[in-house]
């Protein structure tokens, strides 16, 4: 398979490529040369275990890793996880919950980032390379990129945190790694600072060169494809129907984008209920087709709390019959005045149902599911939960995907459930350790400087 971006300024990388490229460097996301139809695979693949299935799901994407090398990478990603499945489907109420957080940080991202982590491990070492990864985060995605990472030979990361912004389970799942491969960089200032100094060291493109700087943001391909994975195992698991529904809590598109590839690819996947927090920018998009950025607000489900998805660019593309030139106008459109309008909403737009969510109705729905069927979840699972059961067909499976442990967001559990036992043995283990985290101004030189120290050896 080969890859192109989406503004056409990139053609025929190969999948290790586009892995290691991340964001297309036209400014553009890379997205396959086409979208394999599996369907009169699915029968075949019927009763393979969770690894299995995503190496046959992922296979027609790669192209240049040899099938029994790919197969064993996959394997190795899905080791990490605590339970049998992988990713159990469980029954709550009339919906289905497929639990997607039963990786090391509990969190849905590990099932991408532990698979990235073996996909650049084995390239790295293919070609004797190294890879320096910075990223930025205000708690939810660092330790899942560490985690995917951590002790891997040829790789460093660097992680920017805002000191006592991230809770304080967020802030241990990061810095009781003491691998030496791993650096966390706690920054005095807002996560904002952290963005900033993000991109500032990367916009020194001669030290980004030097250091063979890379980043593990959510646009990159891999993370895309392993996501597309547990959308066919979800149809195996419910026992192949005729159809069913996903309900996605979603931010940066990822999640959902990888249903949409699912759905292309030939399951039979009938709607994408895709799911806000008050940050409603996609929400109101699938409404009126208009994409329009508003403020950021601050919610209980933070991982949600966001304005301009990074993925949507992809689904654009398709929106638009694989036009670089009408995507690339829409997003010009967009940056120069906050808004741009779809002129033909129909075609894969009809694929959406999009709806946004408020706090009080998140809490209330863990309320609710906790107390009819003994069910604990996170904020971000109960906002998809919540549009699973208002747009639910009786005719048709409703699953919705569960992107947290409870126990990382104990916070907002307990508004909603005061009582209530809510831990994880992972997270408990963590109390006491030692942890090693190194304090940093917010100043670009300072950053820069700590890496070149700390990659020289
Ligand atoms: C990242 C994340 C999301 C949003 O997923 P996207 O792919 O960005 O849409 C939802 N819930 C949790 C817990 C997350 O960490």
């Amino acid at each position: 398979m080969k890859y192109r971006s989406t503004r056409g300024g990139i053609e025929s990388v190969s999948f290790k490529e586009a892995v290691m490229m991340g964001l297309a460097s036209d400014g553009g996301l890379l997205v396959p040369e086409t979208i394999p139809n599996v369907q009169p695979k699915l029968d075949q693949w019927a009763g393979l275990d969770y690894p299995a299935l995503a190496a046959q799901v992922m296979l027609p994407f790669v192209g240049d890793i040899n099938e029994s090398v790919f197969t064993e990478l996959v394997h190795r990603s899905y080791q990490s996880f605590d339970h049998p499945q992988v990713a159990p489907l469980v029954p709550v109420g009339d919906i289905k919950v497929l639990e997607l957080f039963h990786g090391p940080t509990l969190a849905f991202k590990d099932i991408a980032l532990q698979f990235l982590g073996e996909v650049f491990s084995h390239i790295l070492a293919e070609r004797n390379e190294t890879l320096n990864i910075l990223g930025a985060t205000s708690g939810d995605t660092g330790s899942a990129a560490i985690a995917g990472v951590r002790g891997k030979p040829g790789i460093r990361i660097f992680v920017m945190f805002p000191e006592g912004r991230t809770s304080p389970i967020q802030e241990r799942q990061m810095t009781t790694v003491l691998d030496d491969n791993v650096f966390n960089l706690s920054i005095d200032g807002s996560f904002d600072d952290c963005q900033n100094l993000l991109k500032s060291v990367f916009n020194d493109l001669p030290f980004k060169q030097e250091l063979a700087l890379g980043a593990v943001n959510s646009v990159n391909w891999a993370r895309v494809l392993a996501q597309v994975v547990y959308y066919f195992w979800t149809w195996y698991q419910l026992g192949q129907p005729k159809r069913f529904d996903v309900s996605v809590p979603t931010g940066n598109f990822g999640n959902i984008f990888a249903g949409f590839v699912a759905k292309r690819m030939g399951l039979p996947l009938n709607r994408l209920v895709l799911a806000t927090n008050e940050n409603d920018i996609l929400a109101r998009f699938f409404d009126s087709g208009v994409y329009q950025r508003g403020a950021v607000h601050f919610t209980q489900s933070p991982a949600m709390d966001i304005q301009v998805a990074s993925n949507f660019e992809r689904y654009l593309f398709y929106q638009f019959s694989e036009d670089a030139k009408a995507t690339a106008e829409f997003m010009q459109g967009f940056q120069a005045n906050a808004e741009a309008k779809l002129k033909n909403p129909t075609g894969y737009f009809d694929w959406f149902v999009a709806d946004a969510v408020s706090d009080d109705e998140a809490l209330g729905s863990i309320a609710d599911m906790y107390q009819h069927y003994q069910y604990l979840s996170d904020p971000h699972t109960a906002v998809g939960c919540f549009l699973a059961n208002k747009y639910r067909d009786p005719d048709v499976p409703m699953v919705a995907l569960a992107t947290a442990h409870p126990a990382k967001f104990e916070s907002a559990v307990e508004q909603a459930l005061p009582e209530t036992a809510n831990t994880h043995p992972i997270l408990s283990a963590l109390t006491g350790l030692p942890t090693r985290k190194i304090p940093m101004l917010r100043d670009p030189e300072a950053v820069k400087g700590f890496i070149r120290q700390h990659c020289s050896s």
